[in-house]
């Protein structure tokens, strides 16, 4: 933010490197952490300066909805960490998605897009988008390379999330870009690709690094990584983050200056965090795999999961370190045998959300896809007994425990 600041980030700097000290080397005096810019607006230095702001000068600030020293850090950071020429942060990732969308796509136009989605987006899809005249079409990942034949003049979006919530299913990105650009050629306009990676994270999957044009995440999950912001990030081209920019100016979508902080502040402790989640959460898998009272596990890094090959292609194989952080379970006796569950636990927490330290479970029927008929449901392969567990960073030992305390309960009432 010091205008002595200079930047020399090396291209080549690593993932962490970039989470920590962002694109400045911290060579002139000032604070260490990220100051908290904490004003609504900003003193002129003459009359002049709204002229200057209004003719690109970056160094202009007039007003925190438009830009803000603490949350343009946050913004070159993660800019930098996912590769874009630019991000934009937002009041929360459903801020972003919305923005991100309304700047991609008009009345009279449409979005491709796969089922399983967070259901807020889904609900987005659903009951918001008809409004504005825009109609969304589903195929699913297994009918990738029929998108030139789906795709007509009025697509602008395909839009995709992998992994998918809850049932961690692993959409092959490097299909669907083939199948978009060969749909482009045959409709003669350019369609933009959108990822949701919140479930992933940059350090486990890069969805621009896979040829996808934009990045959307929900910063309050594993880039703010505490369970104490609400935040969101769309990263990609410089053109269209500008007019990604002027939605979060028109509908008023943007960050506040101590949330861009703790996120600024979360970032450098990202790799590690994620790394350990990683770990805990394949160790939690194949704990729960097999176990009484446990029909299913779904996790991508399992053998057992029938997308393990593409998650380990396209995930690990690519420069990614694990398989994430979330594990859905689903558990014997439906709902009941998920309710039982998850208020035996005593470590795991029963909370909507992901991403933070403490390990959160919720039960899909019951939380984010609680709206949901009986055929979306059918469509997304959600069930009753699933309980998505997002694992956290505590002691593994710790974690098994609780689960096995929470398993036995089930099967003991069950048997009576
Ligand atoms: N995308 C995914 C995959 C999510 O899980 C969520 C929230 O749970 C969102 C987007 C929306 O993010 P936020 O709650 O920050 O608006």
């Amino acid at each position: 933010m010091s205008k002595r600041s200079r930047s020399s980030r090396s291209p080549r700097a690593s993932l962490p490197t970039i989470a920590i000290h962002g694109g400045k080397l911290h060579a002139y005096q000032g604070p260490v952490s990220v100051p908290i810019v904490q004003t609504s607006t900003y003193r002129f230095a003459n009359s002049r300066d709204p002229l200057r702001y209004a003719a690109g000068d970056p160094d202009v600030y007039v007003y925190t909805r438009y830009h803000n020293p603490t949350v343009r850090e946050a913004e070159q950071r993660l800019a930098l960490m996912a590769g874009a020429e630019r991000a934009c942060l937002f009041s929360s990732g459903m801020a972003a998605i919305s923005s991100a969308l309304f700047a991609a796509v008009r009345n009279g136009e449409g979005i491709l897009s796969t089922p399983s989605l967070y259901g807020g987006t889904y609900r987005f899809f659903r009951d918001m988008l008809p409004r504005h005249g825009i109609r969304v079409r589903y195929v699913t990942p297994d009918a990738l390379q029929r998108i030139p034949f789906l795709a007509d003049a009025t697509t602008r979006v395909v839009y995709v999330e992998t992994p998918t919530n809850p049932t961690l299913r692993i959409i092959d990105i490097a299909r669907l870009v083939q199948s978009v650009r060969s749909a482009e050629q045959k409709i003669g306009h350019r369609i933009l690709i959108i990822a949701d990676n919140t479930f992933a994270t940059l350090l486990n999957q890069n969805p621009l690094a896979l040829g996808v044009d934009v990045l959307v995440e929900s910063a309050t999950k594993y880039l703010g990584g505490h369970s104490d912001i609400v935040a969101g990030v769309v990263a990609g081209p410089g053109a269209f983050l500008a007019q990604v920019h002027d939605q979060l100016k028109y509908l008023g979508g943007c960050a506040d200056p101590f949330a861009a902080f703790l996120l600024v502040r979360s970032l450098k402790t990202f790799e590690l965090r994620v790394a350990r989640q990683n770990d805990n959460a394949m160790t939690l898998a194949q704990f729960l795999e097999g176990r009484p009272g446990v029909r299913r596990v779904l996790y991508p890094g399992l053998v057992s999961h029938p997308d393990h090959a593409l998650a380990e292609s396209q995930m690990a194989a690519r420069g990614g370190r694990g398989y994430g952080g979330m594990v859905t379970i689903e558990v014997s006796g439906g709902v009941r045998g998920a309710i039982a569950v998850c208020d035996r636990l005593r470590i795991a927490v029963n909370a909507m959300s992901l991403g933070g330290a403490e390990t959160l479970v919720s039960i899909p029927v019951l939380s984010s896809h609680v709206s949901m008929s009986g055929a979306e449901l059918r469509r997304q392969g959600v069930t009753g007994g699933m309980v998505r567990i997002s694992v956290g960073l505590e002691g593994i030992g710790d974690l098994t425990d609780d689960f096995d305390r929470a398993l036995r309960h089930l099967v003991r009432t069950a048997r009576r």
